[in-house]
């Protein structure tokens, strides 16, 4: 069995429009270990919705393997699928309006009133503390840099040159002012609740 929560190999997809036939992923190849938080950048038309709804198992691949927790999802039937999604996955939407039906996640949902950055740390406590495996489709860099691995697409495949975020480096409480506790983001010079020259 694979090691690998998310296991893609050799992954293409392909719509058909007016008989013309558009490769939205092709020989796409992803593995994320458990826990792992992974950012997902790329143009528009490079294939990330594609890319999120088969790692979500809402839809399937034309042709490849996609293992999921060592479940082969491209072998089950599309009836099985809302069962998988239900025990296995969570879905944030980029308005945070939708809760999902996992507990650590509504808490995450649960903070609409939070900014986009304050969710994306959030989520990256989830990964570090829980062990939530996180993928994450932004086009903010500052984002993407909180992950572990930031990974680029272009044309339905990831580009080479994926690049270290700071979660690889850095615990999350970096993120934590060392005086007060409170809730920092990596660039601030002071703390906004205590007042702690941080830089
Ligand atoms: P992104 O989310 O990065 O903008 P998409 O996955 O939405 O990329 O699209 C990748 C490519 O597949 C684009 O060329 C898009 O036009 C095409 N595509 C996506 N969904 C469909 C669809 N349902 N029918 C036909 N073409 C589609
Ligand atoms: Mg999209």
């Amino acid at each position: 069995m694979s090691n690998y929560i998310l296991d893609a190999k050799d992954l293409t997809k392909t719509y058909e429009e007016n008989e013309k036939k558009i490769a939205a992923l092709s020989q796409f190849n992803l593995q994320v270990a458990k826990g792992k938080f992974v950012s997902i950048m790329g143009p528009s038309g490079s294939g990330k919705t594609t890319l999120l709804n088969i790692l979500g198992c809402l839809d399937k691949p034309t042709s490849g393997q996609f293992m999921l927790d060592g479940l082969d999802i491209t072998k089950m039937k599309e009836e099985e699928l809302p069962k998988i999604r239900a025990e296995k996955v969570g879905f944030i939407f980029q308005k945070f309006n939708l809760i999902p039906t996992l507990t650590a996640l509504e808490n995450v949902a649960r903070a609409r009133a939070k900014t986009g950055l304050e969710i994306v740390k959030l989520l990256g406590k989830l990964s570090f503390e829980e062990q939530r495996t996180i993928i994450l489709v932004t086009h903010d860099k500052k984002m993407a840099s909180l992950s572990h691995q930031m990974m680029f697409l272009k044309d339905g495949k990831l580009l080479k040159g994926e690049k270290k975020g700071t979660l690889e480096t850095e615990h999350m409480d970096e993120f934590t002012c060392p005086k007060c506790g409170g809730d920092i983001s990596p660039d601030f010079v002071l703390c906004p609740y205590c007042g702690t020259k941080l830089k």
